[in-house]
């Protein structure tokens, strides 16, 4: 979601910004901006923005002179997206540029007394208040007119400023990412660090409260006006992972690196690469996640109470921000980019009131990373695709091993299912046999307007993730249900020829799964079953079915989402859809 580069040093900026940004945007957006400031003796600041892609941008801007420069994918929370609402904002007389992620939540009122004292607001962001702000309080310094603009400002802000009389970056954070990129005469700043890992990787995070002043050659940080040290942090992260390497899409490549992502979390004893466990004194347990995380955490629940017998709920990051909470004093967070301010907001919460954090996330150093008191990294790697995939089965591998680590798993079944994790990689590929067969299914989806997953058990959340799979790609209306929930209500929706989905996998649930089956048939449905390979029977209750390799059921969910997988993504290549970037979603979500 929205990105942020800032480049000062001794070479164009122009360049390097635009390749930053084009690094930038797999998390989704609807326009884009830069600003360079101009090495002659004016030092205009020139702007080049719209609602269009970084391509285009690329190719329409002129030539903007200068080694100094900011630039802004935005994703739109406040004006749709246009030319007069994208980012760099300026304020009445040019001489400020800003670039700002997150949303500024008292912009009505400050604009409002802008406006009475004569500024020019042009905009229906609630970004451009900022720069007017800043020409408001400066009198020669710009850092200390940042100060005191951001003094007035709620929400939460990544700020990056550009100013015509100063030949300097000055940045400050509140709520939203933000890193400085280090190298030797000159300096970057982003949002993420995918932005700049090809140019650096020696990055300092910011702290919310930190204001930044950098020049080429220096980086200084206060909090409180106080100043403060940050410590500069290598990070190591794969340049090459941001290539397609022949695939059409991220995320079809991503499907398939499945098998080498578990085979990397559970390398040869599956349980001796991850030490983290639940406390053994928990007497329950919260998971907060959003999105696909929230689903991983569902199927978490199960496995943590069927094989622990502790209480267990999980709850979006979301809600919990709004109601009255009574935490356990053990949690486990679940962000694959360590950044969905949701989660944020509930961890500094509790936090304060004493609770233990355990964070599940794939983006080392990232802000969940920050903040709790233990921190698993899923070892899906960079993940481009806005649908998460291989960073959903990171995660799911993740809780497993976090909870057959624990003590009080019996001995026998951890034997058993440390010997499941290390062959499921082997099943994942020979998943992969079913594409064309789930290529077929795709072309009758392909012609659907309503589509229906249904799971019981530990397959429920599978059933959610399908339905959200399908509907975020392939912009097919779908439903997640629990399968014994069809005939309170949705029942009523089951017309001839309206596929339903139904994961039928070996456990106490599977007669119960064949009635709900049975009852759909009834109404015409057309059933595609994802069921056991050894299920011999199942074809004569359905029209299709997916016939899954075998596993435990408690590692069932691993290999019926991917299967799901495939199908939204085939489902969704058929349609045209642009599936690395749909429209409206960003990647990491670092609004409220
Ligand atoms: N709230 C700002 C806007 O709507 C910034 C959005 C973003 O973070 O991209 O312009």
């Amino acid at each position: 979601m929205c990105g942020i580069v800032g480049y000062i040093g001794n070479r164009q900026a122009e360049p390097i910004l635009m390749d930053c940004l084009s690094r930038l945007e797999y998390r989704g957006y609807d326009s884009s901006g830069i600003a360079v400031r101009e090495n002659d003796h004016c030092n205009d600041i020139n702007v080049y923005k719209n609602a269009v892609r970084v391509a285009e941008l690329k190719e329409k801007s002129p030539h903007l002179n200068g080694t100094t420069g900011i630039a802004h994918t935005r994703w739109a929370t406040h004006g749709p997206p246009s030319l007069l609402n994208a980012h760099p904002h300026l304020d009445c007389s040019g001489r400020f540029a800003v670039v700002h992620n997150g949303i500024i939540t008292n912009y009505q009122e400050l604009k409002q007394q802008l406006i009475a004292e004569g500024h020019d607001i042009i905009s229906e962001t609630d970004t451009e208040v900022i720069p007017h702000l800043i020409e408001k309080y400066y009198h020669g310094n710009l850092e200390k007119a940042v100060t005191q603009a951001i003094a007035v400002l709620k929400g939460s802000y990544a700020i990056v400023v550009l100013c015509k009389d100063e030949p300097k970056l000055v940045i400050a954070k509140m709520g939203s990412p933000m890193i400085i990129g280090i190298s030797d005469c000159e300096k970057f700043i982003a949002s993420d660090t995918p932005a700049i890992i090809s140019y650096t990787d020696k990055v300092i995070y910011l702290e919310d409260g930190d204001v930044g002043v950098i020049t080429e050659n220096s980086v200084a940080i206060t909090k409180n006006g106080e100043e403060i040290r940050r410590e500069e942090k290598h990070v190591d992260m794969c340049k090459a992972d941001i290539q397609k390497n022949g695939y059409a899409h991220y995320m079809i490549k991503e499907i398939h690196e499945q098998p080498r992502v578990i085979r990397d979390m559970i390398a040869d004893n599956a349980l001796l690469t991850t030490r983290l466990t639940i406390s053994e004194n928990v007497q329950s347990l919260s998971i907060i996640a959003c999105g696909t995380s929230y689903h991983a955490g569902l199927i978490g629940e199960y496995v943590i109470e069927e094989l622990l017998g502790i209480p267990t709920n999980v709850s979006f990051g979301s809600e919990v921000n709004h109601r009255r909470m009574i935490f356990p004093n053990e949690v486990i967070v679940i962000t694959q980019s360590g950044e969905t301010a949701d989660v944020l907001t509930s961890m500094k919460t509790m936090q304060k009131a004493g609770v233990k954090l355990l964070a599940i996330t794939n983006v080392p150093g990232s802000t969940a990373s920050r903040i709790s008191d233990r921190t698993i990294y899923t070892k899906a790697v960079l993940e481009v695709s806005a649908a998460a995939t291989k960073s959903f089965i990171a995660q799911l591998i993740s809780l497993y091993q976090l909870t057959l680590l624990h003590p009080f798993v019996d001995p026998k079944m951890r034997e058993i299912l440390a010997a499941e994790l290390v062959s499921l990689p082997a099943k994942v590929e020979k998943l992969f046999d079913l594409e064309p067969q789930i290529m077929e299914c795709a072309k009758y989806l392909n012609q659907c307007t309503d589509v229906y997953f249904i799971g019981r058990g530990i397959n429920y959340p599978v059933a959610l993730e399908g339905s959200l799979k399908l509907k975020e790609i392939a912009y097919v209306h779908a439903e997640g249900y629990a399968a014994g929930e069809l005939k309170h209500g949705p029942l009523a929706l089951l017309c001839a020829g309206v596929p339903v989905i139904a994961i039928a996998a070996q456990d106490s649930n599977y007669e119960a799964m064949l009635t709900s089956i049975k009852e759909t048939n009834a109404r015409g449905a057309f059933v595609i079953a994802l069921a056991d390979e050894n299920d011999k029977t199942i074809e004569d209750s359905v029209d299709m079915v997916f016939k899954i390799p075998h596993t435990h059921y408690l590692l069932s969910p691993v290999l019926n989402t991917i299967a799901l997988q495939l199908l939204a993504y085939y489902t969704a290549k058929l349609r045209g859809c642009p599936i690395d970037f749909p429209r409206n979603l960003a990647k990491s979500v670092t609004v409220e």
